[in-house]
């Protein structure tokens, strides 16, 4: 355990988090809705500093980014816990289970980060899980990885409050930020959050870093043509060059009720966001 930064002490040894807009406040002895940060004595601790539950050495295009360093590696390492309940996670088995992981302290990482250079690797992707509420650790090791020349990448929700969000991003060099849909209910029922904080993340990154944006586009929920040319639109407002990707669902943890969606709709609306925006891809087709 890590102590947590963030966080407010309150009346009867609650504390008050405020790393991501659900804001929680936690009686003694209990987690907050991500599961990796818990109050003990009325000191909110993070569980998950340090403890990688999966690593890899990726290619950059897997996360997916298109448009930043195209044909490198990236050593990409997660842990556990999610502060969005989204019921179509793809990674749920990490992000909402209680996977094994390994001890790593942030110059380690760093360290098999330099040695992964010669096999082509640019720096530390963030992944897996959401890097936001592994913010100690993440925080602490893009500091290093920045030291040692090498680029920090954030694979995330942008389900995270402003002032962390502000104090990590000189030290991020690209981002790909899901938006998981574009009406405020959408985030509401199926991923218990709020768009207009993920938009918010969107537009603070943009102006400091590269910045990639995913949507997973899940048939009769997400999948209004009408509602990803809105999206596209306001992406276009922030820069119209900022890549989209649109990923085609396939059922998994809860959401076991709809068929993979159909290409031809990820082929029209790919065809209307490019309407407003200059990259558009679609992905997890073959
Ligand atoms: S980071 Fe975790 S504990 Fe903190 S407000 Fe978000 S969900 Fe709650």
């Amino acid at each position: 355990m890590k102590p947590a930064r963030y966080f407010d002490k309150i009346e009867n040894s609650k504390v008050h988090c405020r790393l991501c807009p659900h804001h929680c406040v936690i009686d003694p002895g209990r987690l907050g809705a991500c599961r990796a940060r818990k109050n003990v004595d009325g000191e909110l601790f993070s569980l998950n500093y340090g403890r990688i539950a999966s690593m890899a050495l990726d290619p950059i295009e897997k996360k997916p980014l298109y448009r930043f360093r195209p044909g490198s590696l990236i050593l990409s390492a997660g842990t556990f816990g999610c502060n969005l309940k989204c019921s179509f996670c793809q990674n749920w088995s990490i992000a909402h289970e209680e996977p094994q992981t390994v001890d790593m302290k942030p110059r380690e990482l760093v360290r098999r980060a330099k040695e992964a250079r010669i096999a082509g690797n640019i720096g530390i992707a963030y992944t897996y899980n959401e890097p936001s509420i592994w913010y100690e650790f993440v925080y602490d090791t893009c500091v290093l990885a920045k030291e040692e020349g090498l680029d920090n990448v954030l694979v995330t929700n942008g389900f995270i409050d402003r002032e962390p969000l502000m104090e990590l991003l000189p030290y991020i060099d690209a981002m790909n930020i899901d938006v998981k849909g574009y009406t405020a209910s959408f985030y509401q029922e199926i991923c218990r959050g709020t768009l207009d904080n993920v938009k918010q993340t969107v537009e603070l990154a943009a102006e400091r870093c590269h910045v990639e944006v995913t949507i997973l586009v899940i048939p009769g929920l997400n999948d209004s043509i009408n509602e990803i040319g809105e999206m596209a639109k306001w992406l276009a407002s922030v820069s119209d060059e900022i890549p989209l990707h649109l990923s085609r669902y396939f059922p998994n943890y809860k959401m076991t009720d709809r068929p993979p969606t159909p290409k031809e709709i990820l082929y029209r609306a790919r065809d209307k966001a490019l309407e407003s925006l200059k990259y558009v891809y679609v992905g997890n087709v073959w």
